[in-house]
C-alpha cells in the first residue's frame, strides 16, 4: 500500500517537475543586475539602451516597486517578449522606456538545474525500488523528490497555459518546499534504524506546521497574484521567507540527529551508513544553508552562484542514497583515507620539488639551462626515492590520526602469509591461526576443530561461513544458522577449511567480537582468506607427513624383517640347546638300565634344570610380545622385595648348582615392602641370576643384596664374570641386542632377558643401573621407589 502511494506520489512530483521546469523556463525578467537590496541597476545584461548603470528603477507598467522581490514576483505574471514600460530615475530626473522583457534564466542555469532535479529524481526512484521495504528508504523517496520539485519549480512564470498550472506548480512548490525539512527530520529518526518513538509521533505537529505554512504561503500568492500590490506581497513574502525559516530550522535538527546517533551508535556498519550522510551534508545541505539560505533571508542575493549551489545538492542524494543501498562496496573510510594521504603524500613531494629547485640558485649561483635541467633532474629522483616511503608514512599517520583502524587488511593478510610459512606441523599451524585472529579481530573464543563431524557437515556444500544473522553486517554474503546447529557453546560465525585435495580439512569457530559489534565484510574477507591459507599450508604439511610416515613405515618394516629372521634364528638356536641335552639324557637314562640312582638323579636334575631354562625362554618370548603388543598386565600389591628374592633364588637353585656357583645373599633385616607385581619382580631376579651364571667363566661367584635406600629398596646382582664393556652398556637393554664380544657370541642367548627387566622396572617405576669393568664382572641394581611414592603414582 505504502510503496503504491509512493509509486502514485512519485508520478505526480514528477509531472509537477516538468511543469515546474516549464515556467520557471518560461520566467520573464528585465535584462539588468539590481545592486543588493535596492533597484538601483549594477549591471546590463544585454544590449538594451533603455538602461544605464545606477539608474533607480522606481515602477514598472504604473505599479510602483519597492524590492528585487517585488519587481521578481510582478514579472512572473507577463511573458518573454512582452512590452513593458519602466519608469526610472536617472540623475534624480524620472523617465520612461518601453522594452520588452527578456529570458530571466540562463540556458547554463536551465541546464544544471534539468540535471541537477533529474538525478535527484533517478535516485530517489533507484533507492525507493531497490529497498521497497525499507520504511528509512521510502522516506528518502520523499524527500529526494520534494527537493527535485523544490530546484525544478522554483519561482518562475506563474501565468503559464493552460490557465491556472502556474498557480498550482507554486502550490506544489510551497508544499514542497514546508515539507521537505520535516521529511529530512523524519528520515534522520527512522535511519540507519527507527529510534525516538515518541519523537516520531511529536514529529506530526511538524507535519501539520508544514502544511499550515504551504496553506498560507498560497493562500497569500493567489491573492497577491490576483491584484498586486505592496502590503499584499510583503505578507507573502514574508510566510514565504518564515517558511524557509522553518525548512532551515528542521534541517539542522535532522543535522544535530544525525550527528548524535552517529556519536551513540554501537555497530560499525551504522557509523559506516552514517559517516556517508555526514559527507554528503557537510557538502549538500551545509553549503545550501550557509551559501544561499542564510545570506538570502539577510541580503535577498546568495552568496556563491545558484547553479553552484545546485550542483553542491548533488552530493546529498548520491551519498544517501550510497549509504541506504550500497554503503558496503563503496568503503568511504578508504575513498577519505586514499584521498588524504595522497594529497598529503603528493603535497610533500611537491614542497620538496620546489624547495630544491627554489635553494640550488642559493647555493649554485645563477643557473643555467644545462644545471637548471640538472637540478629538476635531481629533484625529480629525490621525490622518486621519497615518494614511497612518505606515501607509507602519511598512511600510517592518517591511520592512526583520523581513522581508528583495527586492522589493516593486506597488511594482516601478509603477516599471516609469513607466521604461517614457518610452521611445519598441524598444531602450530592452529596456534598460529588462532593466534593471530586474537590480535587482529579480538572475539570471545576462537577455535580450530580439525575432527568436527556436525559442524563439517554443516558447512559442506557452502562457499560462505555460517554464522548468526545478529553477529554479521548487513549485506556480507552468509549463510544463516541458529545457535543450536554450532552445537558448540558462544560460536557466532564458522567458517570451513577447506582444500580442493582433501576436502573440509576443519572448522574455524568465533565467538562474538568482543567489542561488541558485528563482524565487518573486511573481517569475513579476511578470515576467509586466512583459511584458504591454512588449508593449504595443512595441505603441503600432511603431503610432507605423509611421505615421511611412508619413509618410516618401510624402515619399520625392514628393520622388523631383519628382527624377525635374527628372532628366528636366535630363538630356535636358543630352543635347540636345551632340547638336545633334554634329549640326551633321557635316552641315557633309557638305554642304561643298570644306570646308578646318583647317575639318574644326576640326569633328571639336568633334564629338569633345561626344561626350566626352555619355561623360561619361552617366557620371555611370550613377555615381550605381550609388551610389544602392549597388553602387557601387572598385578601391583604390596609385596616384601626379601621374599620375592627368596622364591627366585629357590627356584634357580639347581641351575646355581649345577654350574657349580657360589650364591651369596645379603639380605636387609626390614622386609623391604614395595608395590610391585611379584612374579615380574621374581622375572628380574631370575633374569639377572641366569644372565651372572652365563657370563661367568672363571669366579663363580654371586651375591645378591637387598638394602633400604634414599627414597626406596635396592637389589643388587653382582657377578665376577666378563663384565660388559662401556660402550655395550646402554644398548644391552634393547631387545635382541647382545655384546658384542665372542664369549658372548658362543654363549646361547636370545638378548630378551635385559629387555624384559628393562620394561618391567619401568612399568614399576624402577631404575636399572648396570656398574661393570671388563673382565672383573658386573653388577646389575634394581632401585624400587618407597611403597608411598610408588603408591601415589598410577
Ligand atoms: P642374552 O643373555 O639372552 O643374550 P640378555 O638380554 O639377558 O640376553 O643380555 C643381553 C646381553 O647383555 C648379553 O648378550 C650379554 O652380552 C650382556 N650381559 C647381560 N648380563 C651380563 C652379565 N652379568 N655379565 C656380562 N654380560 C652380560
Amino acid at each position: 500500500m505504502q510503496a503504491r502511494l509512493t509509486f502514485v506520489g512519485d508520478i505526480l512530483i514528477v509531472i509537477f517537475c516538468v511543469a515546474g521546469f516549464y515556467h520557471v523556463f518560461e520566467k520573464a525578467g528585465l535584462p539588468v543586475v539590481f545592486v543588493h537590496n535596492s533597484l538601483i541597476v549594477e549591471q546590463v545584461t544585454q544590449d538594451s539602451s533603455c538602461f544605464n548603470v545606477n539608474d533607480n528603477l522606481t515602477a514598472i507598467d504604473g505599479t510602483p516597486l519597492a524590492s528585487i522581490d517585488q519587481v521578481e514576483f510582478y514579472l512572473d505574471s507577463k511573458s518573454v517578449g512582452q512590452l513593458v514600460t519602466v519608469s526610472l530615475e536617472r540623475n534624480h530626473q524620472p523617465l520612461t522606456r518601453t522594452l520588452p522583457l527578456v529570458r530571466y534564466f540562463s540556458a547554463r542555469y536551465l541546464a544544471v538545474q534539468l540535471i541537477v532535479a533529474s538525478i535527484f529524481i533517478f535516485l530517489a526512484l533507484f533507492v525507493s525500488v531497490k529497498r521497497k521495504d525499507d520504511r528509512a528508504a521510502q522516506i528518502f523517496n520523499w524527500v529526494t523528490m520534494s527537493t527535485a520539485l523544490i530546484i525544478s519549480a522554483t519561482w518562475g512564470k506563474m501565468t503559464i497555459e493552460p490557465n491556472g498550472l502556474g498557480h498550482v506548480v507554486r502550490a506544489a512548490f510551497h508544499l514542497a518546499y514546508a515539507s521537505a525539512g520535516v521529511l529530512f527530520v523524519h528520515f534522520t529518526l527512522v535511519f540507519p534504524s527507527a529510534r525516538y518513538v515518541r519523537t516520531l509521533r511529536a514529529l506530526r505537529v511538524c507535519y501539520v506546521a508544514a502544511l499550515a505554512f504551504a496553506a498560507a504561503a498560497t493562500v497569500l500568492f493567489l491573492e497577491a497574484a490576483r491584484d498586486f500590490n505592496e502590503a499584499r506581497f510583503e505578507l507573502y513574502n514574508n510566510v514565504f521567507n518564515l517558511m524557509r525559516l522553518f525548512c532551515v530550522v528542521c534541517i539542522a535538527t535532522g543535522l544535530f540527529i544525525i550527528i548524535h546517533t552517529y556519536l551513540t551508535a554501537q555497530e560499525e556498519p551504522e557509523r559506516r551508513k552514517l559517516r556517508w550522510i555526514l559527507a554528503g551534508l557537510a557538502l549538500g545541505p551545509f553549503s545550501f544553508i550557509a551559501l544561499w539560505v542564510i545570506p538570502q533571508i539577510f541580503t535577498s542575493r546568495g552568496l556563491l552562484n545558484e547553479e553552484f549551489i545546485v550542483l553542491l545538492m548533488l552530493s546529498v542524494p548520491v551519498t544517501f542514497a550510497i549509504a541506504i543501498v550500497k554503503y558496503h562496496i563503496l568503503n568511504i573510510d578508504q575513498i577519505f583515507k586514499r584521498g588524504t594521504v595522497y594529497v598529503i603524500a603528493f603535497s610533500a613531494v611537491l614542497a620538496i620539488y620546489v624547495g630544491v629547485v627554489s635553494l640550488s640558485p642559493l647555493l649554485m649561483g645563477t643557473l643555467t639551462v644545462t644545471s637548471s635541467l640538472a637540478v629538476s633532474t635531481v629533484a625529480a629522483v629525490i621525490i622518486a626515492v621519497l615518494f614511497q616511503p612518505i606515501r607509507s608514512r602519511t598512511q600510517n599517520f592518517v591511520d592512526k590520526v583520523f581513522f581508528n583502524v583495527r586492522y589493516d587488511y593486506r597488511e594482516a593478510e601478509k603477516k599471516f602469509n609469513e607466521v604461517i610459512a614457518q610452521c611445519y606441523d598441524e598444531s602450530s599451524i592452529v596456534t598460529a591461526l588462532t593466534c593471530s585472529i586474537d590480535t587482529l579481530i579480538p572475539n570471545s573464543e576462537t577455535r580450530v576443530l580439525m575432527e568436527n563431524e556436525k559442524l563439517t557437515a554443516l558447512l559442506n556444500g557452502h562457499r560462505e561461513p555460517a554464522a548468526l544473522s545478529e553477529s554479521i553486517e548487513f549485506g556480507a554474503k552468509f549463510f544463516v544458522v541458529d545457535r543450536w546447529q554450532f552445537n558448540v557453546q558462544d560460536a557466532a560465525i564458522a567458517f570451513r577449511i577447506h582444500s580442493e585435495r582433501n576436502g573440509t580439512l576443519g572448522v574455524l569457530l568465533l565467538g562474538p567480537k568482543k567489542s561488541g559489534f558485528r563482524y565487518t565484510l573486511e573481517d569475513i574477507d579476511l578470515l576467509d582468506s586466512f583459511c584458504r591459507q591454512v588449508a593449504s599450508v595443512l595441505d603441503r604439511v600432511r603431503l610432507h607427513h605423509t611421505l615421511i610416515n611412508e619413509q618410516l613405515e618401510k624402515d619399520r618394516l625392514k628393520q622388523l624383517n631383519e628382527l624377525k629372521s635374527y628372532f628366528v634364528s636366535s630363538v630356535t638356536h636358543e630352543l635347540k640347546t636345551p632340547l638336545t641335552s633334554i634329549k640326551l639324557f633321557t635316552e641315557l637314562i633309557e638305554e642304561t638300565p643298570k644306570l646308578k640312582p646318583e647317575q639318574r638323579s644326576e640326569y633328571l636334575g639336568i633334564i629338569k634344570g633345561e626344561s626350566e631354562r626352555l619355561t623360561r625362554l619361552i617366557d620371555n618370548v611370550l613377555d615381550i610380545s605381550k609388551i610389544e603388543k602392549g597388553v602387557k598386565e601387572y598385578r601391583f600389591a604390596r609385596i616384601a622385595l626379601n621374599d620375592c628374592v627368596k622364591e627366585a633364588l629357590a627356584t634357580m637353585r639347581f641351575q646355581l648348582a649345577l654350574h657349580g656357583f657360589d650364591c651369596r645373599t645379603k639380605l636387609s633385616t626390614k622386609k623391604l615392602m614395595i608395590c610391585a607385581d611379584k612374579d615380574a619382580v621374581m622375572e628380574i631376579v631370575i633374569n639377572l641370576i641366569s644372565n651372572a651364571i652365563k657370563y661367568s667363566s672363571q669366579r663363580k661367584r654371586i651375591i645378591v643384596t637387598t638394602s633400604k635406600c634414599d627414597g626406596g629398596c635396592r637389589l643388587d646382582v653382582q657377578d665376577f664374570g666378563i663384565g660388559i664393556a662401556p660402550e655395550d652398556r646402554e644398548r644391552i637393554f634393547a631387545p635382541f641386542e647382545r655384546a658384542g664380544s665372542d664369549i658372548v657370541r658362543r654363549t646361547a642367548g636370545a638378548g630378551l632377558g635385559l629387555a624384559l627387566v628393562k620394561h618391567i622396572t619401568a612399568a614399576h617405576h624402577a631404575r636399572v643401573d648396570l656398574a661393570s669393568k671388563p673382565g672383573a664382572g658386573s653388577t646389575f641394581t634394581v632401585t624400587f621407589p618407597s611403597i608411598t611414592s610408588s603408591a601415589e603414582k598410577p
